[in-house]
């Protein structure tokens, strides 16, 4: 019989579980709880190391339940204090996450799914193709194995801005939500939690629904359908003109992203467009350097063009913001890492795919 994986449920699940065992087997209800916390509050390696827990205890649990782990199968550190994990699934699927720290906040960029089959042209991950869905666990278990470092990292805040499409594998990404900011998960704040999104409308509305205050990213990058058509596919099955409308919907603020490519989309009329989009849903905009080593034969516009677009955008009464570029000595991009040490794989068609779902 499987045992029953207690990271890949909520933690309301996993209790629920916990005790009717420790009712099953006479024990006192506090084991329950004594294995709840040591799942993502102060997390465990395993049942083995359980100190607090007789051997005999820790083997049985070990029989029942099961709490796997990501190998971790590349760390690079980069000049500014960023760093790339590697991580290796059971099935020798290769996502990675980014830790990047920023006055006192630890915020991890992380994957929702391996590959992504969305093909943004400038975007190294769309290069590869799609591969699979994560599990909740497998998301949550990014944050889960930073944690059982030695020296720990904690962290703050979360960004799905790593590998993948979150509203695409929306099932396992809501339950990760639950375990990422559920007091008896990883009870990270729900406002330092942000979805970034191509913009998959029924994956904002689901997001919406949610009660809890988490932030959404919408990654525009074009100010028209024509030219966002023509940088990010998606845009035929969700032109703009939907985008705004789901983002003007949307209980909170929501941050537009919009990466800077040389000649592309960079100039003074695109900015104004941008502007009065964002102007339309209250959006605040997020200004992002091209990475290079990305996909696509796109050039960073240059920092001054930046600075000029931004002024732009300001100048309409729109907020904005520049990211600050960082890990780029170590191909902090979505999806660079991967690329780099295990090579292109050959795609899979996300029609040939089963497990392929849009919330
Ligand atoms: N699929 C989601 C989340 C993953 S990508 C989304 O598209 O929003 C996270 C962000 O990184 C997106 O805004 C994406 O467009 C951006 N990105 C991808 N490749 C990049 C590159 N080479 N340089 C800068 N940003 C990049």
């Amino acid at each position: 019989m499987d045992r029953l994986n207690l990271l890949d449920v909520v933690p309301a699940e996993a209790s629920a579980a916990l005790l009717e065992f420790v009712r099953q087997e006479n024990l006192p209800s506090y084991r329950a709880n004594q294995v709840l916390r040591r799942l993502w509050q102060v997390p465990a390696a395993g049942f083995g190391e359980m100190a607090e827990l007789p051997a005999q205890l820790r083997a049985r649990f070990t029989e029942i339940f099961a709490l796997p782990r990501l190998e971790v199968g590349a760390r690079e550190r980069s000049v500014d204090g960023t760093e790339k994990f590697l991580f290796i699934l059971a099935d020798g699927q290769g996502i990675e996450s980014v830790a990047i720290p920023d006055r006192g906040r630890l915020t991890l960029c992380i994957s929702s799914q391996a590959g992504c089959a969305l093909q943004c042209s400038f975007c190294a991950t769309g290069a590869m193709g799609f591969q699979r869905n994560l599990s909740a666990w497998e998301i949550a278990g990014q944050v889960r194995e930073l944690l059982l470092l030695d020296p720990p990292i904690p962290v703050s805040n979360i960004v799905f801005m790593g590998m993948g499409e979150p509203f695409m594998n929306w099932k396992a990404v809501s339950t990760a939500l639950t375990i990422l900011n559920d007091p008896d998960g990883l009870g990270i704040g729900a406002r330092h939690i942000t979805v970034s999104t191509v913009g998959v409308l029924p994956g904002i509305v689901a997001l919406a629904e949610r009660p809890e205050q988490f932030r959404l990213a919408i990654s525009v990058h074009a100010p028209n359908d024509e030219l966002r058509r023509h940088l990010m596919p998606i845009n035929t099955k969700y032109p703009l003109r939907d985008l705004i409308a789901a983002a003007k919907a949307f209980s909170r603020r929501v941050t537009f992203e919009y990466v800077m490519l040389g000649g592309v989309n960079d100039s003074d009329a695109h900015a104004w467009q941008l502007a009065s989009l964002a102007k339309e849903c209250r959006a605040f905009v997020n200004l992002i350097p091209l990475h290079p080593g990305g996909a696509g034969n796109f050039t960073p516009a240059s920092a001054e063009r930046i600075r000029g677009f931004s002024r732009a955008i300001r100048e309409r009464g729109v907020q904005v913001a520049v990211r600050k570029s960082r890990g780029k000595d170590i191909a902090a991009a979505c999806g660079q890492l991967r690329v780099e040490r295990l090579g292109r794989r050959s795609p899979v068609r996300s029609d040939q795919h089963g497990d392929v779902q849009v919330a």
